[in-house]
């Protein structure tokens, strides 16, 4: 099995070389040669797997056993989500949780547009936020951190890899988690001083292994991803550092999710007719799982991509367009374009302006492979957007369906489930119930529409503790939690125990202040930790 990249100008890789590599020399992503298919006989094979070992079986249909022994990844897979990984023991990885039926329509609902819900509503919560840092991204995280401690293992190399990155939260300290305590590897991450969540930035930066640096930087996430890009496109540093990166467009990454549905489509599957999963979407990368998922196949009748504000995915299976300016056309294409902001909203994880997975995506659908990739991605570079023919927005709506999901949605969605189910939303997973209920009330011109029963899997992806302020919001508006006073009595409904306990733990962070990359450069060259050792103020 070969990894190829994106945009076809890139020798081919094995896949450990791949996941090493990250990014691909000409810009592009790498994506296995083909897809592997499941073996003929996998609904009864992979039935009563743990979700440890239906990592290993579907992992080891992309990897040779020449690269990689499947017995050693059987053994990684293990480590990174058998019983004595750092998945809350006795649980599920990822648990289903069914959501009771009837559910009131939304207080904004209007009656005369909208049909009204197909009822009863059925959704099951996939609740993939049982890791160590209470969010999704953990699932792939853990996996690649050992993956990585293997790789550099058996290289002959003796020096220390630094893996490095940028967050605006919950990629940081999911990486961290992953990484903390390796061989070999040290981790660095990158944020933006003051402006990341008080949780996630405590989650961070309590971590003490003597591989783990926090830095702040004083300015914006964008430009914490600038020092990171201006570092990893210096060959000097390059080699100095032995960079590496583990943000999600690394392939072990969606390989690893991959896993989720799978495994819970088989959980519902004789239950239901039709599986349709919504998933809360930002860069791609969850979703993605879920079309490799299917296109390997798994039966799902529709992945319903969720976004909120930031709305490039929802935009571009409208019109076809994919632009960050709702404003963009091909006429009126130029090249002094402005690059455009993030919106800032209540579901910060999904905040982006351009979704990076999505050129994977679109390799699957262009006409002329990777050719139209590259010339997609360069007018996007330079024009500031690009339109694709008919025959690939056909095709990606055959599999996908979209909804846009403003925050006072996300609001009440959180409030009306606290009510209705007694089960309490974070505002991102919140964005993707409210998407699949838009899709279950008929409102798919854009799709063709599943028949018979429709059964919901909503991916819950993070842990309400770690979105407190917008939760409080959405459980103000309910009548189940009209009684309760304060904040704190508030807070004792969702935050767990792990996170009230960061509030007094020490933490250690480097703040650079004069936002350069050789400040960055002098802190990796140090001996950590030599850092500030602090208490957190939650
Ligand atoms: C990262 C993240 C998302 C978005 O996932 P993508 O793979 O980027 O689409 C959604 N919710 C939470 C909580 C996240 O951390």
């Amino acid at each position: 099995m070969r990894y190829i990249s994106t945009r076809g100008q890139a020798p081919a890789l094995s896949f450990s070389a791949a996941v090493l590599a990250g990014l691909a020399p000409d810009g592009g992503l790498y994506v296995p040669e083909s897809l592997p298919q499941l073996p003929a006989d996998w609904q009864v094979k992979y039935r009563d797997l743990s979700f440890a070992d239906l990592a290993a079986e579907l992992v080891a249909l992309f990897v040779d056993p020449s690269d990689i022994p499947h017995a050693d990844l059987r053994r990684l897979a293990l480590k990174s989500f058998g019983p004595h990984s750092r998945f809350a023991p006795g649980a599920d990885v990822t648990p289903l949780h069914p959501l009771a039926r009837a559910v009131p329509r939304a207080s904004n609902d209007d009656p005369t547009t909208n049909a009204p819900h197909r009822t009863p509503l059925n959704i099951d919560i996939l609740e993939l936020f049982h890791g160590p840092t209470l969010a999704f991204k953990d699932v792939a995280l853990q996996f690649l951190g050992n993956l990585f401690e293997y790789l550099l293992a058996r290289s002959k190399s003796t020096k220390t890899v630094n893996v490095l990155g940028a967050t605006s939260g919950d990629t940081g300290s999911a990486a961290i988690d992953g990484l903390r305590g390796k061989q070999g590897v040290r981790v660095c991450i990158l944020h933006p001083h003051g402006k990341v969540s008080p949780v996630q930035e405590a989650q961070m930066t309590s971590v003490l292994d003597e591989n783990v640096c926090n830095v702040a930087v004083d300015g914006t996430f964008d430009d914490c991803q600038a020092l990171v890009k201006q570092l990893f496109s210096d060959p000097a540093a390059r080699d100095e550092f032995q960079l590496a990166a583990v943000n999600s467009i690394n392939f072990a990454r969606i390989l690893a999710q991959i896993t989720y549905y799978v495994h819970s489509y088989l959980r519902l599957k004789d239950q239901h007719d039709q599986l349709v999963y919504s998933v809360p979407s930002g860069n791609f990368g969850d979703v993605l799982a879920g079309m490799y998922a299917r296109a390997m196949g798994v039966p799902i009748a529709k992945l319903v991509i969720a976004t909120n504000a930031n709305d490039i995915l929802h935009r571009f299976l409208h019109s076809g367009i994919y632009s960050p300016d709702p404003a963009w056309t091909p006429q009126g294409a130029d090249a002094t374009h402005v690059p455009a902001a993030a919106t800032p909203t209540l579901s910060p994880a999904m905040d982006i302006t351009v979704a990076s997975n999505f050129e994977r995506a679109l390799l699957a659908w262009a006409p002329n492979g990777a050719t139209d990739v590259r010339q997609w991605m360069e007018d996007l570079k330079n024009q500031g957007g690009f339109s694709v023919p008919a025959s690939v927005v056909d095709q990606a709506r055959q599999v996908f369906w979209s909804h846009r999901v403003p925050d006072h949605e996300i609001v009440d969605t959180i409030g009306r489930y606290y009510d209705a189910c007694d089960y309490i939303l974070d505002p991102h997973t919140a964005v993707g119930v409210r998407a699949a209920e838009q899709f279950g009330a008929g409102l798919f011109p854009r799709t063709t529409v599943p028949t018979g029963n429709v059964h919901f899997i909503c991916l819950a992806t993070a842990h309400p503790g770690k979105f407190g302020d917008a939760v409080h919001a959405g459980l103000r508006r309910s009548r189940r939690a009209q009684g309760v006073g304060s904040e704190e009595a508030l807070d004792a409904l969702f935050v767990p125990p792990v996170l009230q306990a960061l509030k007094n733990v020490p933490r250690r962070v480097v703040r650079v202040q004069d936002g350069t990359a050789a400040e960055v450069a002098r802190v990796l060259r140090s001996e950590w930790p030599m850092v500030e050792v602090q208490k957190a103020k939650l």
